[in-house]
C-alpha cells in the first residue's frame, strides 16, 4: 500500500487542475485515471470558451498541456480503474494496480453518455453510432442522419451535424423540446434539421454499418423505419459514481452532493467537476472547482496536523 496525502480519482481538467494545486502546494498527490488523461475534453475537435486562447484550442492539446502543467510539480499519475474507497483510519483507495492510503480524496471522475440500450446500438458503434457529434460529424457529408434526444446537447449537436449532413432528423420522446429556448427556436428554424415527436428507438438496423432505425411513436405505438446513415446519441449523462455510494452521499441521479467548497458528506473527501451535483459541466468551471477542492485539502489537511 502506498501511502499519500491527497489521492485523486479522475484525470479531467477537474482532477488535472487539483492535481496542480495540491502539489504546487507541496502534498504528496497521486491522480489515478482509467482511462486517458483529459476526460470528456479529448474528444472535443475545437474549445472556444475556455479563456486565455482566442483562437479556441483542440481538446486534445488542451488536455495535453494541462497534464504536463501539473505534473512539473510532482503529480504522480497511475492508469488504473478505482473499485472503492474505504474508510479506515484514513482512506484506503482500491484500484485495479494495488491501493493507496490517502489523508484527503478527490473524486473527479466525470460521468459518461447515457445509452438507448436498444439492439443495434453496441454492435454499431463506431460503424455509425456515435455519442459525439463534434468528433464524427463531418464523417457523413451529405448523408442523411438522427439524432436521439431533446436536450441542450441533442438541439447543439443537430445544428452542429446540419453543417455536414443533408438531412438531420431529431428524434425525441416527447412533443416538446427540453432545450433552451434559443436552441430551440434555432433548430425549429432550421432548413435541415426536422423533428420527429413522440418518437422512441427500438432498434439501430444495419449489418456492417448503420442503415436505419426502427422507431415507435409512444402514443399511437406505430412503428415506421427510417432511413440514416448515422446515429448521433445525446439522451444525457450518467456519473461514474457508483462505487463511491455508501461513502459519500448521492443524490436521486448518481450525482455527488457537495457545499461550495467541494466537501462531501464525508470528512476529507471532496468531489468536483461532471460528477458533482450542480455542475455547470463546462471546461471552465471544471476547472474552477478543481482548483477550489484542491484548496479545501490543503486547508482540511492542515487543520487536521
Ligand atoms: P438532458 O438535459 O438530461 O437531456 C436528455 C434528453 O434525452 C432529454 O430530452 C430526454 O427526454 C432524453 N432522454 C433521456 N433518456 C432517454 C431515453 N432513454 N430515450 C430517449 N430519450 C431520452 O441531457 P443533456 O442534453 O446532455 O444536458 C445535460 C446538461 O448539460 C444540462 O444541464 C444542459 O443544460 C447542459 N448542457 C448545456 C449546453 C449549452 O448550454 N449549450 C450544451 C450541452 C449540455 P425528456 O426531455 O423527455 O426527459
Amino acid at each position: 500500500m502506498s501511502r499519500h496525502e491527497v489521492v485523486i480519482i479522475g484525470g479531467g481538467p477537474a482532477g488535472l487542475t487539483a492535481g496542480l494545486y495540491t502539489s504546487r502546494a507541496g502534498l504528496k498527490t497521486v491522480l489515478i485515471e482509467r482511462g486517458i488523461f483529459g476526460g470528456q475534453m479529448v474528444n472535443a475537435s475545437q474549445v472556444d470558451n475556455y479563456p486565455g486562447f482566442p483562437e479556441g484550442v483542440s481538446g486534445f492539446d488542451l488536455a495535453s498541456l494541462m497534464h504536463q502543467q501539473a505534473t512539473k510539480y510532482g503529480l504522480e499519475t497511475v492508469n488504473a480503474e478505482v473499485a472503492a474507497i474505504k474508510p479506515e483510519h484514513a482512506y484506503d483507495v482500491i484500484t485495479s494496480e494495488g491501493n493507496f492510503e490517502a489523508e484527503a480524496v478527490i473524486i473527479a471522475a466525470g460521468s459518461e453518455y447515457r445509452k438507448l440500450g436498444v439492439p443495434g446500438e453496441e454492435k454499431l458503434l463506431g460503424r455509425g453510432v456515435s455519442y459525439c457529434a463534434t468528433c464524427d460529424g463531418f464523417l457523413f457529408q451529405n448523408m442523411d442522419v438522427a439524432v436521439i434526444g431533446g436536450g441542450d446537447t441533442a438541439i447543439t449537436d443537430a445544428i452542429e451535424l446540419g453543417q455536414h449532413a443533408s438531412k438531420v432528423y431529431i428524434i425525441h420522446r416527447r412533443d416538446q423540446l427540453r432545450a433552451g429556448k434559443v436552441l430551440q427556436q434555432r433548430a425549429l428554424a432550421h432548413p435541415k434539421l426536422e423533428p420527429v415527436w413522440d418518437a422512441v428507438v427500438d432498434e439501430v438496423t444495419g449489418d456492417n454499418k448503420v442503415s436505419g432505425l426502427r422507431l415507435r411513436n409512444v402514443k399511437t405505438g406505430k412503428i415506421t423505419n427510417l432511413k440514416v446513415a448515422g446515429v448521433f446519441v445525446a439522451v444525457g449523462i450518467v456519473p461514474n459514481s457508483k462505487c463511491f455510494a455508501g461513502i459519500v452521499e448521492l443524490d436521486e441521479t448518481g450525482l455527488i452532493k457537495t457545499n461550495e467548497m467541494m466537501a462531501t458528506s464525508a470528512p476529507g473527501i471532496f468531489a468536483t467537476g461532471d460528477i458533482r451535483r450542480n455542475s455547470p459541466r463546462q471546461v471552465a468551471s471544471a476547472v474552477g472547482d478543481g482548483a477550489t477542492a484542491a484548496l479545501s485539502a490543503f486547508k482540511y489537511l492542515r487543520e487536521r496536523s
